[in-house]
């Protein structure tokens, strides 16, 4: 289903029954009201679950409609906090947010869409029983549909790319990444060959947007802190490249406050290289394209993001970058019964003077429309009139590390600590849930008073090496492993 879990099998579709029976329902529970299919946890997926869950509280009591959410995992990511997950600064559990505890009057389904038939109102599902079963994907039918499925990152065809690239988009490659990095380190504190040393400390990360400036500057900072632990590393020795196609970096924060954010990484001897691309990575060397060539086990992709992959497996329509045509009141164009936020969506922007500027895909956006389209849906059940969505971007806040940030908001500008101070002071009160911006605040209390943390947890990946290689079948968790091809951090 998802990229833990292995393929799954496309092949056949089982028969939807007369109402397309929830997987994991009795065939002898009571046919529902109107059903209210939800594809995607994240932002939009769970907060308009959250919406519709209070507005139509009557008609769920009473059967009258019912709201299914399907997604792969359990959770929706807050994904603003990937980098200081990455960093240490917050622990995993508590970036994610558990869906069943907070849409508890919906039906959670952890499952994927593959497709979706609009016009006979029906989705194609697997779900991680389907893949035990070996029975095929199940047809689930529908009366209202909300797509947001979100994004997935943007890749080009650079060779090696695919071989040796590390995403950031979910928390398993953060995890995965802040493991790798320390890894990195333990590998360069005990080899005796300086090549392979080099290329251990060197870190080269593609695409200035803020997935990829936050990661940067939070792991850089994690990994010089760690470096005082190492007899033999020093925080000199260790070397980050950011690499951005275009003039400069973090355009969110505007014109003079990307600068700052050059000025100031580079201050710290990160080698920002603009107007620059990643041409080739293969062999585990980073060609860049000015010419310079940097060996390195590690290239962190950040080069933007695309529509997820379900969106081409509909009968909906698309614009040219593949994101759902939408209205200003999130309907589908030219569709009935079908709803759309978020990354995946194109929703004219009408706060803009260009009548084609469309909303950009972020965090800001989704949560407010995941708020209007949910209104909408609940008012067009009860024969109201919808509104549009308008919102104009209020700016943006980065964090570069550890007290340090860059901030353009409501046309003010603020850079260093009082910036950073603000991303977290922001992102804190928009994580969802008092559960967990009260952890959070505790976590990041008690870091202040204590250490940071510096172990890599990276054997968590690999839980049954150590007795595989009791039983005799395996090669135990230090042995190098020969790359395989896919996408994650490799460790050899
Ligand atoms: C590292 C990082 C930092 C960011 N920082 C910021 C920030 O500071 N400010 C900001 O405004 N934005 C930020 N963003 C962007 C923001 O997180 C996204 O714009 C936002 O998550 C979009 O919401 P969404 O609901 O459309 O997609 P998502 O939140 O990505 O949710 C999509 C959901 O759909 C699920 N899904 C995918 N395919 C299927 C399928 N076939 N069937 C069922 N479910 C499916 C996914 O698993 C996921 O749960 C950041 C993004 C990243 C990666």
């Amino acid at each position: 289903m998802d990229k833990r879990r292995g393929p799954l099998r496309h092949g056949m579709v089982k028969e939807a029954d007369s109402r397309g029976q929830i997987p994991g329902t009795p065939p002898s529970a009571r046919p529902c009201g109107k059903r209210l299919l939800v594809l995607g946890g994240g932002y939009v997926g769970m907060y308009t679950a959250l919406h519709l869950q209070h507005r139509l509280k009557g008609e769920l009591a009473h059967g009258a409609a019912e709201i299914v959410l399907i997604t792969p995992d359990p959770y929706m990511t807050y994904q603003p906090f990937l980098p200081e997950a990455a960093a240490g600064s917050i622990s995993p559990a508590h970036v994610v947010v558990p869906l069943r505890r907070v849409l508890s009057k919906c039906r959670i389904i952890i499952g994927e869409a593959t497709a979706v038939d609009h016009a006979k109102r029906t989705a194609t599902v697997t779900t991680l029983a389907t893949e035990e079963e070996g029975t095929g994907a199940t047809e689930l039918t529908y009366d209202e549909l909300v797509i947001a499925p979100g994004s997935i990152s943007r890749t080009l065809p650079v060779p090696g790319l695919a071989a040796y690239g590390i995403g950031f988009k979910t928390l398993e490659e953060a995890i995965g990444l802040r493991n790798h990095v320390i890894e990195q380190m333990d590998i360069a504190s005990s080899t005796r060959d300086p090549a392979l040393r080099d290329a251990a400390l060197t870190f080269v990360f593609v695409g200035g947007g803020y997935a990829g400036v936050e990661a940067l500057g939070e792991l850089e900072d994690m990994a010089r802190y760690t470096a005082r632990y190492y007899h033999n590393i020093k925080p000199a020795d260790l070397k980050w490249i950011l690499v951005e196609a275009s003039d400069r970096i973090l355009p969110e924060v505007g014109e003079e406050m990307g600068g700052y954010a050059i000025r100031e990484l580079r201050s710290r001897n990160i080698d920002v290289r603009l107007e620059t691309r990643l041409d080739s990575c293969e062999n585990r060397i980073a060609r860049l394209s000015d010419g310079s060539r940097f060996p390195t086990r590690t290239v962190v992709w950040t080069a933007g993001v695309k529509p997820a992959p379900l969106l081409a497996a509909t009968d909906l329509p698309r614009n040219s970058h593949g994101r759902l045509r939408c209205t200003p009141r999130l309907t589908v164009e030219g569709t009935e019964h079908a709803w759309a936020a978020g990354d995946a969506a194109a929703v004219p922007d009408i706060t803009s003077d260009d009548p084609d500027a469309l909303c950009a895909p972020n965090a800001q956006h989704a949560v407010r429309q995941a708020k209007v389209l949910a209104e909408n849906l609940a008012a067009s059940l009860h024969g109201k009139p919808l509104k549009e969505y308008a919102h104009r971007n209020a700016g943006s806040v980065a964090s570069l590390g550890l007290h340090r940030g860059v901030a353009h908001v409501y046309g003010r500008k603020f850079k260093g600590y009082p910036a950073w101070l603000m991303h977290r002071i922001y992102h804190l009160s928009r994580v969802p849930t008092l559960n967990r911006k009260a952890r959070i605040l505790a976590e990041w209390t008690l870091s202040g008073l204590f250490k940071r943390e510096i172990v890599s947890l990276g054997s968590l990946e690999h839980p049954r090496a150590e007795f595989e290689q009791a039983a005799g079948g395996g090669t135990g968790r230090n042995t190098p492993k020969p790359p395989s091809g896919g996408g994650g951090p490799r460790s050899t």
